[in-house]
């Protein structure tokens, strides 16, 4: 089958079986082209619990599809590839929150988006880049924090909001490479253009960039809004790579300049369109949680959406 079968088939399935295709901006660029949604972590997760479809093909990595399984257990969540990892989600488990949680009964641990079923469900709240700040600004100033699991993140909510927190010493291993010194080389070097940075880099709490004139801090849904709103014409990416072809496609008269080659997440363009094709076709890789653990995991996850 050519690309374009394959696409025409996809279409032809997704209307068949009432399935509706989420892909995440990280995925490979003619993934995003048969997506019925593109979005952040926050907007997929808003677009799962409203949809109608019977069937989520759910392009991403593997903890965004179990969110869209918690938030929606009556569909049938496919994950084209379920070998998809992420080395933020990685990086804490279940039994670690439960452990602090018994050293801290007090306390509140908030946890990113970016962690497995198992660890929401010993969070208190969770929360995505875009409505991070937001969620910890809602909590009770006289409550402990753990923030899990990325340490850059966590820096970044602390600077702006002044809130105290123990943070986990998670990094994505995409954005935690993209340095003060590499962002204000490239302000240097583009003088007319603004730089749109995502707070899982590690420049995210450095002065030196929070105080830039030209230097703006997002999540990716923030980074796109914020370059269709500006009339400036050139903007300096310091997120994953492939967020250009959508802000290419949104904007095709300004300029979009990478922070480096190397901010490319190999983990979110394992999905292809055949594997978006096979899993529709025979309905593979449903992606379930244990009903116990999915209870609990889509108590933070609701708090979260609905503090915004
Ligand atoms: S870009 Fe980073 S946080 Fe996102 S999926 Fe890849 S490794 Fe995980």
């Amino acid at each position: 089958m050519n690309l374009s079968e394959i696409i025409d088939k996809i279409k032809e399935l997704k209307a068949e079986k009432n399935a509706v295709i989420l892909a995440h901006y990280y995925t490979r660029p003619e993934v995003q082209d048969v997506a019925d949604y593109l979005g952040d972590s926050l907007g997929l997760a808003r677009q799962a619990e409203k949809t109608n479809a019977d069937i989520i093909v759910f392009c991403g990595v593997h903890f965004m599809a179990e969110t869209a399984s918690i938030i929606s257990p009556d569909k049938k969540v496919l994950s084209p590839v379920l070998r998809a990892g992420c080395s933020l989600a990685d990086s804490v488990t279940g039994d670690d929150l439960r452990r602090w949680k018994e050293r801290n009964p007090d306390g509140l641990i908030v946890s990113y988006v970016n962690t497995s079923a198992e660890v929401k469900a010993w969070s208190d709240y969770c929360c995505t880049s875009s409505n991070a700040l937001k969620v910890v600004r809602s909590l009770p100033n006289d409550r402990q924090i753990l923030f899990v699991p990325d340490k850059h993140l966590g820096a970044y909510i602390q600077e702006v909001t002044g809130r105290d927190m123990e943070l986990w010493n998670g990094a994505c291993v995409v954005h935690a490479p993209i340095t003060a010194e590499m962002v204000l080389r490239r302000l240097d070097d583009f003088p007319e253009a603004d730089a749109l940075i995502h707070p899982e880099s590690a420049c995210s709490r450095d002065p030196r960039v929070l105080r830039h004139p030209r230097a703006y801090m997002y999540s990716t849904a923030g980074i796109i809004r914020h370059a269709k709103e500006s009339p400036k014409r050139q903007f300096i990416v310091a997120t994953e790579l492939e967020t250009i072809h959508e802000l290419s496609k949104q904007n095709p008269a300004k300029e979009f300049i990478p922070i480096h080659p190397d901010t490319y997440c190999d983990q979110m363009k394992k999905v292809t369109l055949p594997d978006v094709l096979s899993a529709l076709e025979q309905e593979r890789h449903e992606v379930r949680v244990p009903e116990e653990t999915r209870r609990r995991a889509v108590i933070p996850i609701q708090r979260m959406l609905e503090i915004g």
